[in-house]
């Protein structure tokens, strides 16, 4: 579709010659006979383009009927497009390399750049970007390049799956030079469908005249049964990981059953939370205003040396352990070696571990829990748990945003922020 110009749109006109201005046929002089008026967006503003377009003054050559454009028409602007290459370029890179969305790109060349593109155009740019990177990926000649040095190669594949529903993406890399060597998209994935692409790998290294010392890819039978047939005699090793995955399967089924039953335990954070934050505003409404007016790390200084510094410092402390226990009931990381449920099971036992710390605190020095030394002993044992909740608590959900994970303390803050607005 044909892109619309707003009628006063200030062009910068640029204009551009044949450079090679012999006959192609003939070898005579040619003429300019027409020019070629194009527009499209730079970063630096929109530009009317002007081609001066040649063709051989002699009626009879047939350089006569045929017209020249200029050479570097093409180093500017792809052909009917609206945009310059910076603008592609601008683009691509957002989009493959930061991965922004259509909508975010568009946003940021309106508001950076003021060049409106429609939705449409912008996935259309970078599909055309797309292509232009996968073939300058596969430029034999850069590929020579890069594999000059190296005497043995080793080669994998696998499938991958970009967004459940799609059809399987296979690639094939090598891995020495960690490079994607080519991938393609199988909807079936057909022992000869495979093996097409493997014999395609051979063929790539045959032309790079490289010896192929390995092959690694998971125990798929398409794999199995097509390299033995295009690579006889080289290694085929099956992939650590999927190998240590499949092992670990039965582990991560138990593993998850133990996390829900946790998860069942570990329940009414929320009410909790809520007692004491109504406690609090019936008892210190003082702290509330603290809260929402100051800055979150004065806020959490600010309990200690408040009037009320009991109650007080007790519901800050609460609202610490929820935070932490949120976090870590919100955590699905982990891998077979260190399974989610089993690092869930960790940081609650040093949850346990420091509550009974406070508690026994309490107990042998309840005469003086007011005076600095209980304050201490308290804000240690949320120190001791810190460093593993930092983690949790960067993944639960109250605090995603937050550029560096919260502590604990921070964490209860905001909520108590929250807790108080409404
Ligand atoms: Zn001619």
């Amino acid at each position: 579709m044909p892109y619309h110009w707003p009628k006063d749109t200030d062009f910068a006109r640029w204009e551009l010659d044949v450079l090679d201005r012999d006959c192609p046929f003939c070898g005579r002089r040619m003429h300019i006979c027409d020019h070629r008026y194009r527009h499209f967006h730079t970063l630096e503003g929109p530009v009317e383009l002007v081609c001066k377009l040649n063709h051989c003054p002699d009626t009879a050559c047939p350089g006569h009927a045929k017209t020249k454009s200029p050479e570097l028409e093409i180093t500017i602007a792809l052909p009917k497009m609206a945009v310059g290459w910076d603008v592609l370029c601008w683009i691509g890179h957002r989009r493959c390399s930061r991965h922004w969305s259509i909508t975010q790109i568009q946003g940021e060349l309106w508001d950076q750049y003021a060049i409106p593109i429609s939705a449409d155009s912008i996935g259309e740019y970078i599909q055309r970007y797309q292509l232009m990177l996968a073939a300058h990926q596969e430029d034999p000649e850069a590929l020579r390049l890069q594999y000059e040095a190296v005497t043995e190669i080793i080669l994998s594949i696998d499938g991958l799956q970009p967004e459940k529903g799609h059809e399987t993406l296979y690639v094939v890399r090598e891995l020495t030079q960690k490079r994607v060597w080519f991938a393609a998209p199988l909807i079936s994935a057909t022992a000869d469908e495979v093996r097409r692409l493997i014999a395609e790998a051979k063929t790539r290294a045959a032309a790079l005249n490289k010896n192929v010392g390995l092959w690694v890819s998971d125990r798929q039978d398409a794999f199995v049964t097509g390299i033995a047939a295009e690579f006889p005699g080289v290694p085929h090793r099956y992939c650590e990981n999927h190998f240590l995955r499949d092992v670990a399967k039965p582990v991560l089924e138990a593993d998850s059953h133990a996390k829900v039953q946790m998860r069942k335990k570990v329940r009414g954070l929320r009410k909790i939370e809520q007692t004491v934050l109504k406690q609090q505003r019936v008892s210190v409404p003082e702290v509330r205003v603290d809260a929402d007016t100051e800055p979150p790390m004065a806020a959490t200084v600010g309990p200690m040396n408040s009037p009320t510094p009991e109650a007080d410092s007790a519901a800050v402390v609460i609202l610490d352990y929820c935070a932490a226990v949120r976090g870590i009931v919100n955590d699905d990381q982990g891998g077979p070696l260190h399974p989610p449920g089993m690092r869930m099971a960790e940081a609650l036992q040093e949850v346990r571990e420091s509550i009974q710390r406070n508690l026994d605190e309490k107990k042998g020095g309840s005469q003086r829990s007011n005076s600095p030394g209980s304050r201490v002993a308290s804000t240690a044992a949320s120190a001791k748990f810190e460093p593993n909740t930092r983690r949790s608590a960067a993944m639960s959900k109250t605090s995603r945003k937050s550029r560096r994970p919260l502590t604990p303390k921070e964490g209860a803050v905001r909520l108590a922020r929250r807790g108080s607005s409404n």
